[in-house]
């Protein structure tokens, strides 16, 4: 009722007539419907700058190094790239030098480590082409796309959707981003994780069957990409299983390391 009448008496000119009411009746009228409560953006710390990246979705290619799609039962040289997602607060953010505490996931019995390459865009667009895909890319880092592997397995048994072993809270473990001004675009590098000082996954980046580039032109075919995706390259061979207490070290040549604690 009251927005009615206002309308009605702007039509008619009489809040003119009110000085400071008049002044700030359309600004009101602009803004609209306000949310009933405030939901967090979510951000990751971009390394040399004050400002955050902040998160739109996150995306994740499956079985991107041949010895991986071969340990998870596929056949590497027939298969097309494929892609799931992750909610957007799923992200645990990681400092650089720190070993954050990450929660084991309720329900499972077989958590799973996967260290993997993440490019971050900066701008997107539908069915780019792979030369000039590397232009949307803001910068890098390192993540591990974090798997309940039972309940995957279980769903996947049973052809129904793998959400429940993918896409749990702090599921998509990142360290900070960094520009790709500054580190270049990678294609190749080593890339590994150890679990209590014992190497687990010990791969190079030149081994992704879809380099970053052609993992934005695919992805790009079935979504519209936007500034603030993120998406997750994929992992090596050996991934394998974590308890309460493990210590996750993660590397990649040219990034500083990561690292998690299972509490
Ligand atoms: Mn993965």
């Amino acid at each position: 009722m009251r927005s009615v009448d206002r309308r009605t008496l702007l039509a008619s000119g009489a809040l003119a007539l009110t000085g400071a009411a008049a002044q700030s009746t359309p600004a009101a009228a602009q803004a609209g419907p306000k949310p009933i409560f405030q939901v967090q953006a979510t951000t990751i710390p971009i390394v040399g700058e004050s400002d955050v990246f902040q998160v739109r979705r996150i995306y994740c290619i499956g079985r991107n190094y041949a010895a991986h799609a071969i340990e998870r039962g596929s056949d590497p040289s027939r298969e097309p790239p494929f892609f799931f997602q992750k909610p957007t607060d799923a992200i645990q953010n990681v400092a650089i030098g720190a070993v954050a505490d990450h929660p084991y996931p309720s329900l499972t019995k077989n958590y799973h480590h996967e260290v993997e390459l993440v490019a971050a865009l900066k701008s997107g667009g539908t069915n780019i082409a792979p030369a000039a895909a590397l232009d949307h890319v803001y910068g890098y880092a390192l993540g591990l796309d974090m798997t309940r592997r039972d309940l995957q397995n279980g769903m996947s048994a049973e052809k129904k959707p793998w959400e429940i072993g993918k896409s749990f809270d702090h599921a998509a473990v990142i360290g900070p981003i960094h520009p790709a001004t500054k580190t270049g675009h990678f294609s190749k590098g080593a890339i590994s994780l150890a679990v209590n000082g014992t190497v687990r996954q010990d791969s190079n980046l030149d081994k992704m069957i879809w380099s970053v580039a052609e993992q934005i032109a695919k992805l790009s075919e079935a979504f519209e990409l936007k500034a603030g995706d993120i998406i997750y390259s994929g992992t090596p061979e050996n991934v394998g299983p974590v308890v309460k207490g493990d210590v996750l070290l993660c590397k990649l040549e040219g990034l500083p390391d990561m690292s998690i604690r299972i509490v």
